[in-house]
């Protein structure tokens, strides 16, 4: 497929244009594929600054997997607001992105809106002030050529070992598109706390956190969009497969750090090895939604733990949950869960953290 680049310093013209009394309100939501999808809407008045003046939306359910076409209508519910970076204002005021929960026509949540329960199990547990912060590993792809951007158009480059937070042009493929989703981050008001170059070519990560309950799923699936729309204008694909490319060449992930307020309080080492015995009871509960074709990259190579092992260490990036040295030597923190794969949907992911750890063990 050719890539189709937008040409931005002809949009600029039009987006001077005053867009009067009006908000444009791009309304997200998950499809039946677990992808995120997105359409647009004109409301007035023109600034709306808490969600229930957001009116509720319907989507075509049998274009996205999430009905078939006789009963079709499904139901957007805003549940999360943020400032859209691609509609730029000139009058101090922003446009909206909008995620959405999904219902079906009786109103009662989609069975693939997991949002839904993984709300109702921080709300259970709220007052452990579950916090979390997600490390999104992607790849970009060539639309040229459907490989990793930066690679030769046969064979591999140079193996890997140079090409973690590299700087270079022989090193790094795609730092622009890093860059512009950075600030759409930031601008969207998205807790992006950093990025880094990644161990494969063409391969980076950002972090999202720290976020309380839900918000984690939140602006995870929101930073993931913002980085799909950035890369759309550079005319690069995106990928969160979690083995992009087969071989001696790095896995993607989604490191999901931990913490609950026992956990970030002096002493809090003790509820944190607690919480490790806990989650080692329910490694394949675990595994089950840790993401698809996860088996391919928690091989126990590549800085990961096995798939069919748990284990966990200080320091220790081959264990499937690592304490890191800093949190050990500060006897307080949080920890790494390092098996969830980059094509993780958070919310069964966050959900199931909080139910192991904060479970009462049978007697
Ligand atoms: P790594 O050394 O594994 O590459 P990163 O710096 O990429 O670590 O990511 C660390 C993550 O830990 C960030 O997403 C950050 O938000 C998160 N984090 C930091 N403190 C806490 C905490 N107390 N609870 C949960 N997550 C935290
Ligand atoms: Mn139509
Ligand atoms: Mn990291
Ligand atoms: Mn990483
Ligand atoms: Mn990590």
């Amino acid at each position: 497929m050719a890539a189709i680049k937008s040409n931005s310093s002809l949009l600029q013209k039009y987006l001077q244009l005053s867009q009067g009394d009006t908000i444009q309100a791009e309304y997200l939501w998950l499809d039946g594929q677990g992808d995120i999808r997105s359409k647009s809407r004109t409301l007035t008045p023109k600034q709306v600054s808490r969600l229930d003046e957001l009116p509720e939306w319907t989507c075509d359910g049998s274009l996205t997997g999430l009905a078939d076409h006789h009963d079709s209508d499904i139901l957007l519910k805003p549940v999360a607001m943020y400032h859209d970076p691609f509609r730029p204002r000139h009058d101090g005021l922003t446009n909206k992105l909008v995620l959405c929960e999904t219902l079906s026509p009786s109103s009662s949540p989609h069975p693939t809106n997991l949002r839904s329960s993984c709300l109702k199990v921080m709300l259970a547990h709220a007052q452990h002030k579950p916090w979390f912060g997600i490390e999104q590993e992607y790849m970009f792809i060539d639309m040229e050529n459907n490989r990793p951007l930066g690679w030769p158009k046969f064979g591999h480059p140079e193996p890997q070992g140079k090409y973690y937070c590299a700087v270079g042009a022989t090193k790094v493929f795609g730092r622009d598109i890093v860059e512009a989703h950075y600030r759409a981050c930031l601008f969207a008001g998205i807790s992006i706390c950093g990025t880094n170059v990644e161990t494969t070519p063409g391969q980076f990560e950002y972090q999202i956190g720290p976020c309380e309950g839900v918000a984690m799923g939140d602006e995870l699936w929101v930073a993931r969009y913002l980085m799909d729309r950035v890369a759309e204008d550079f005319g690069v694909g995106v990928t969160i497969h979690p083995k992009p490319v087969d071989g001696d060449w790095n896995g993607a992930g989604c490191h999901t750090n931990y913490s609950t307020s026992a956990m970030r309080e002096d002493g809090g080492l003790a509820a944190i090895e607690e919480a490790i015995d806990k989650l080692s009871l329910r490694h394949y509960e675990h595994i089950a939604v840790y993401g698809d074709d996860n088996d391919l990259r928690l091989t126990g190579q590549h800085e990961t733990g096995h798939i069919d092992a748990f284990s966990y260490g200080i320091a220790n990036r081959g264990a499937s949950i690592r304490i890191p040295r800093h949190v050990y030597d500060a006897g307080k923190g949080y920890m790494e869960d390092r098996r969830p794969a980059s094509n993780i949907n958070p919310y069964p992911v966050t959900s199931i953290l909080v139910e192991s750890s904060l479970s009462r063990l049978p007697t």
